[in-house]
């Protein structure tokens, strides 16, 4: 068996791994999308390592764009095998990846007519919301903890890993030729005490495993006094100041985390009589199918959902999906909370409420998660006194605040707890994928100090040949 590495390979985005049979059966590991890159990520996503007709299966860790994200490029250029994942996972890619058609479209729209200034020929988009329905009808949900017979000596557990909801640990027991391969992809490792989902759960002996390394080098905030942190910043933004609260968030996993926390102050009585919006159509949606797949939920949430049915829904919490309502919250002249996407500021209708707020000194960004150096988002984050918006300067007078508590993936000390349910001396090779090289360099001293025999870091285009 083989192991060919063509995605999130020294870097953050396009995860992507083929496993080759004696047999020759080819099972692809995430189609993902490369993210942030420019045009040299436009290439790596047009570019195939391996023919999209030649694969016989997918199977999908979660429905991370940098994970899921080209799919429908390789349905739409020949894949027609099955692409394996768990239900939620499903569900949330027929909003994600028909957002991101969406969105391709969009873009398209501004660099094309540039282009055609220029002389240029138009640009294709990947993939329309066509090959999105192609793609989510080739998709088979499958449940956690369940044995699933990919195909003959081909065997598939999803184990909870508590990253987003639906993502899972990829388990495979392989058997060629009589012999047993013990195999795990860990896909995006999450948390070990997550505000909504199960802790990533252990995961059954491998053999060989490929693993994420974002934060290798990283330890994150203490998540204990999260809560108390939020209300302070909204007693101080809507009470005391009399201001909006903005806070960007990535539609799916942070605005649930948040609309959970403000609804448990509510239960309690804490949050002052002020309305929040949730304004931004994936949102809505995310939240439905999180509602939906209570499987995913961790103890306190189950414990919690007895008492309120709905965790992500009070009063005066209101979720926005029409332009024309989201733009009159420019009107409004009270103290609000608006959450809105993206996280990073650089896309979707926060970018307005920004314009609109970031020059009162009354109203605060609060900043709950990574912004890519680039974006606006990291401008803000650093405070610059000038922020250029939908090309046009806004001094930066409103207060920011930075929560980094808030994270998806495990710090480098929870990934060491998550891979601690491994005897080490049976783990034969290790691979590192999904992490900037330096903090990968990094990340294996510390897996080598922990004892693990061998760590390897592979390149775009490197062959592994398990015995
Ligand atoms: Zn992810």
């Amino acid at each position: 068996m083989q192991i060919h590495f063509s995605g999130a390979t020294r870097t953050v985005t396009g995860s992507k791994h083929l496993l080759v049979l004696d047999n020759g059966t080819k099972i692809l590991l995430d189609c993902g999308m490369y993210q942030g890159l420019g045009a040299d990520g436009e290439a790596l996503n047009r570019d195939f390592d391996f023919n999209p007709w030649d694969i016989d299966y997918l199977i999908l860790s979660h429905a991370h764009i940098d994970h899921s994200g080209l799919i429908p490029y390789w349905v739409k250029n020949g894949f027609k095998g099955k692409i394996i994942c768990t239900q939620a996972t499903r569900d949330l890619c027929k909003i994600m990846l028909a957002d991101t058609a969406h969105i391709q479209e969009n873009d398209l729209r501004f660099i094309n007519k540039r282009r055609l200034r220029k002389g240029e020929k138009p640009l294709k988009p990947l993939y329309d919301s066509t090959d999105v329905i192609d793609t989510i009808l080739l998709m088979q949900g499958v449940d956690f903890n369940k044995p699933y017979t990919v195909c003959d000596g081909v065997e598939l557990t999803f184990t909870f890993i508590g990253h987003i909801l639906g993502s899972g640990c990829v388990n495979l027991k392989i058997t060629e030729n009589n012999k047993l391969t013990r195999f795990c992809f860990t896909g995006d490792i999450g948390r070990e005490n997550g505000q909504l989902l199960k802790q990533p759960q252990a995961f059954p002996q491998a053999d060989y495993i490929i693993t994420e390394s974002t934060y290798g080098d990283r330890l994150h905030d203490d998540i204990k006094n999260t809560e108390e942190k939020l209300l302070a910043i909204v007693r101080n933004t809507c009470v005391k100041k009399k201001g909006k609260l903005i806070i960007p968030a990535f539609s799916l996993g942070r605005t649930q985390e948040l609309v959970f926390a403000l609804d448990k102050m509510e239960n309690k009585g804490l949050l002052p009589k002020i309305n929040v919006y949730v304004d931004s159509p994936l949102s809505v949606s995310a939240t439905d199918i999180m509602r939906k797949h209570t499987e995913c939920y961790n103890e306190e949430l189950l414990e919690y959902i007895k008492t309120d049915a709905d965790p992500f829904g009070f009063n005066r919490l209101i979720y926005i999906q029409d332009v024309a309502v989201s733009k009159s919250l420019n009107d409004l002249d009270e103290p609000c909370i608006i959450i809105s996407a993206s996280g990073m500021m650089e896309a979707g209708r926060i970018k307005h409420h920004l314009a609109n707020t970031i020059s009162n000194p009354r109203n605060t960004v609060l900043v709950v998660g990574y912004c890519e150096p680039n974006s606006l988002g990291a401008r803000i984050r650093n405070k610059d006194p000038f922020v250029r918006i939908y090309g046009e300067e806004y001094a930066l007078n409103a207060e920011v605040e930075i929560m980094d508590s808030y994270s998806a993936h495990g710090d480098y000390q929870e990934m060491i707890d998550y891979l601690s349910c491994q005897n080490k001396d049976q783990v034969k090779e290790i691979f590192l994928v999904h992490g900037e090289y330096e903090t990968q360099v990094n990340y294996r001293e510390k897996l080598l100090a922990e004892g693990y025999q061998k760590i390897t870091i592979p390149e775009r285009g490197h062959i592994a040949i398990l015995d």
